[in-house]
This record gives structure tokens, C-alpha cells and sequence, in this order.
């Protein structure tokens, strides 16, 4: 048997609902705040993330897919959607036509991560991201449809947390006093830490190793190194959030994965999701798009896990679907009528089934029963004769006899009532 890859799972009929759930409210909230929907290759050359996202970032150093093609190109599977974003808005001179693009995107992503509740090798997330606006207003403005999102697939205990991280201005003065005290507490960080340490501090924050995270309690915040703009853009972002009624929490010490990130960033967490507990994630990245070789355009933007989203719905309310009819013929003649008669009800649009083999009327009703469809129609010789078909509720068992040419609009009346 050829099984699938450790990581990368099917998504079986059983549980799309859930998934075309979450899509139709992503394609439902985001157009009112102006988003358009982009789609880019699930591969790119190596490079993009390299540069993008950092070379020393857990993402880029551990987890990428990479491989040669024939021609000896290295290309990756995107871990994440933002950096073909850019370059996509970037080839394509995007900033030519428009001052600010608001763009969002559903796709999967891939990492080579160890595999657990919530953590796969390909995942699927919903990005969005607002590029060209400066101003806090577009900080809010995203956040803002984060949470109404969240609302709207009735996902009410995720929290908002948000952080500043500085800019080119200020952030080198932190960085320096975070290199300082991480000098002082060396001997007891793991050992990736004490490698990235001097080149990137800021990633001994991220880093998931109990000892590191404890060690770390105490490191200085970035936000006691703000600069006045930086200051007064994350004051602003806050007082707004507070205007609009969203609820946040600062949390000083969240610094993110991905090395782009400038200004706010957030993350959204829910305490049920267990130590995987972050579902959205994202922030300011004003310097990426010039460093790809773009102009020099500012962006935000933020990037939710469907996994995690799915693992936080209630699957009961997704049940599988029914089919409305299942048709049992008996005969021969019955069976080709019925079938032309079965192809008019598919194409008025209800979702209608029969058995094709000429099995028994107990092994049609068992089929019928099985998948749980709403009304069997029972058409037979002695019908067929009489231009007549037998409809049957298969909820309380009632039956009845109608003509074949009215048989559309009682069946809408029928279905309609269950
Ligand atoms: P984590 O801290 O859980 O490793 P991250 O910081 O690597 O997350 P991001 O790169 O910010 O995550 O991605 C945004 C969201 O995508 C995460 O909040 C999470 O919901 C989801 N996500 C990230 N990696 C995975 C994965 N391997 N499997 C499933 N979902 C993931
Ligand atoms: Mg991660």
C-alpha cells in the first residue's frame, strides 16, 4: 500500500464542509473592506524566502521543502504566502496602478515540522495583506477584519495580542541592549540560540525551548526602546482598537518568527488549542518590499491556520450532506426511465441518487437508508404504467402516489417542509 506523506493530510468528504465554510466567509467578509483575491504558485525559487523571511529563522533554517528541478534550480514550497505576495505585486508593478492594493489568498503551505495537533507538514491558511498605507488606520483597519471574521464563524474566544517590534530607527538600539543581557544568560540557552544569538537576538524571544523562554523572562522589551514615530504609531493603533470595541492584549515579549516584520505585530491565541495555541499571525513588514528589490512601499498584513481554525469549530455543526432523493426502480424498463428521470432532477439542481445494478428493492431501500436521503422515490413496472412514481419520507415513513409530471414541484414542496 502507498501511503501519503507523514504530515500532509487528505481532507475527505466527510469534513469539507467545515473547510467550504470557512472559505465562503473569507470570500463573504474581506470583499466589503476592499480585498481582492490573489492566487500565486505553491513554488518559488529558494531565494525569495531566504531574503524574505531570514536566513536565520526556524522557517528558512529547518523547515523548508527545497529541492533541485531538472535544470539544477533550487526552488522551496512556499512555507508561507506573503513573501509570493510580494514578489508577484512587485513583477507584476502592481504599485503602478494602484497606491494601496488589499489583497487576500487560501491556499496551502508546507514546513517540515515534526508533525502533532495542530502542527502539519502541509496546512492551509487564509492571508490578507494591505499594502502601500503607512498610517495606523490600515493597522486597524486589518485587525479589525481579523476579529469580524473571527465573529463570523462564531469563534468568539480567540485573543488579540500585540506588540511593536521598532523600526530601522530604534530597533538597533534594542537589539544591542537584548544582545546584552542574552550575553548574560548564554550557558543556559539551547543551543540554536547560542548560535543565532549575535547575528539575531531577536530570535532567542521566539525560540519554543522551555529553558530559553524561562531564561528570557526578564529581557528587555522592545517597547521601552520605541522611537517617538514608532511610539505614537502603536499608541494610535491602540486607542483605535479601543474605539472600535476590540478587545487586545499587549504582549511585550512576542517577536514573531519571520525577520520582516516592523512596527505591529499580533497574533491571535485561544487557550483550547493546547500548546499550538496561535491561529492568526501577522504584522507590519514596511522595509520587505524594497528589500525584494521593490519600491519602497509599506505593507501589513496576517496570515490565519484553517487547521487550527477547524480544530476550534464545532464539528457537529458540519454535518456531511445528504442526498434530497435516492430512486429505487424495479424492472428493467423502470430502471432506464428512472434514469432519465433521475439525470432532469440532477440538472434542476437537486442532489439525487440511484442504484445502477438492478440489485433487489431491500438492497436499494438498505442503500437509500444508508446514505440517509431525505425522500426515496420508488418508480416500478406497475407505476411506469401508469405514468405515476411513489414518493416516501424516509424521516416519519409517509408515502404517497403522484403523477410523473408533477413530480418537480411536489418534490420542492416536500423537501422544502423537511
Ligand atoms: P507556531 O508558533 O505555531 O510555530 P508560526 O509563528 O510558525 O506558528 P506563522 O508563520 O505566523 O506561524 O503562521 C501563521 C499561522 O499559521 C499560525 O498561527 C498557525 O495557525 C498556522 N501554522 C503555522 N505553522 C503551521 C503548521 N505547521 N501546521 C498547521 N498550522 C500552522
Ligand atoms: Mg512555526
Amino acid at each position: 500500500m502507498i501511503t501519503g506523506i507523514k504530515g500532509m493530510n487528505d481532507i475527505l468528504p466527510a469534513e469539507i464542509a467545515a473547510w467550504h465554510f470557512l472559505e465562503s466567509q473569507v470570500r463573504e467578509v474581506f470583499p466589503p473592506f476592499g480585498f481582492n483575491e490573489i492566487r500565486v504558485p505553491v513554488l518559488e525559487k529558494t531565494e525569495l524566502f531566504c531574503r524574505s523571511i531570514g536566513d536565520d529563522t526556524d522557517i528558512v533554517e529547518k523547515e523548508m521543502y527545497t529541492f533541485p528541478d531538472k535544470s539544477g534550480h533550487s526552488l522551496t514550497l512556499r512555507p508561507e504566502g506573503t513573501a509570493s505576495v510580494m514578489r508577484a505585486y512587485i513583477e507584476h508593478k502592481m504599485y503602478a496602478q494602484n497606491q494601496v492594493e488589499k489583497l487576500y489568498y487560501v491556499g496551502p503551505m508546507f514546513r517540515y515540522e515534526r508533525p502533532q495537533k495542530g502542527r502539519y507538514r502541509q496546512f492551509h491558511q487564509i492571508g490578507a495583506e494591505i499594502i502601500g498605507e503607512t498610517s495606523p488606520l490600515a493597522d486597524v483597519q486589518l485587525l479589525n477584519m481579523l476579529c469580524r471574521f473571527f465573529g463570523s464563524i462564531g469563534i468568539r474566544d480567540a485573543l488579540l495580542q500585540l506588540n511593536s517590534l521598532g523600526c530601522p530607527a530604534c530597533r538597533p538600539g534594542y537589539r544591542q541592549a537584548l544582545a546584552v543581557f542574552i550575553a548574560s544568560r548564554l550557558d543556559v540557552l539551547c543551543s540554536d540560540c547560542r548560535r543565532r544569538h549575535q547575528h539575531n537576538p531577536l530570535r532567542v524571544l521566539d525560540c519554543k525551548v522551555e529553558q530559553c523562554r524561562t531564561a528570557c523572562q526578564d529581557a528587555p522589551s522592545v517597547l521601552d526602546h520605541l522611537c517617538a514615530d514608532c511610539s505614537t504609531h502603536f499608541a494610535t493603533v491602540r486607542r483605535l482598537l479601543t474605539d472600535l470595541n476590540i478587545p487586545f492584549e499587549v504582549n511585550k515579549r512576542m517577536v514573531r518568527g519571520l525577520d520582516y516584520y516592523t512596527r505591529t505585530t499580533f497574533e491571535m491565541v485561544s487557550s483550547r488549542l493546547g500548546s499550538q495555541n496561535a491561529v492568526a499571525a501577522g504584522g507590519r513588514y514596511d522595509g520587505l518590499i524594497a528589500s525584494l528589490g521593490g519600491p519602497p512601499v509599506p505593507g501589513i498584513g496576517f496570515a490565519i491556520g484553517m487547521e487550527r481554525l477547524i480544530l476550534m469549530l464545532n464539528s457537529s455543526s458540519f454535518p456531511p450532506s445528504r442526498p434530497d432523493i435516492f430512486l429505487v426502480t424495479l424492472g428493467d424498463k423502470a430502471l432506464e426511465k428512472g434514469f432519465s428521470l433521475l439525470s432532469g432532477l440532477q440538472v434542476d439542481g437537486l442532489r439525487a441518487e440511484m442504484d445502477f445494478s438492478g440489485k433487489s428493492m431491500k438492497a436499494q431501500m438498505r442503500r437509500a437508508d444508508k446514505v440517509q436521503a431525505r425522500l426515496v422515490l420508488i418508480l416500478g413496472e406497475d407505476e411506469l404504467a401508469r405514468n405515476q412514481i411513489q414518493i416516501r419520507a424516509m424521516d416519519d415513513g409517509s408515502q404517497e402516489t403522484v403523477d410523473l409530471d408533477r413530480l418537480l414541484p411536489i418534490l420542492s414542496d416536500r423537501l422544502a417542509a423537511i
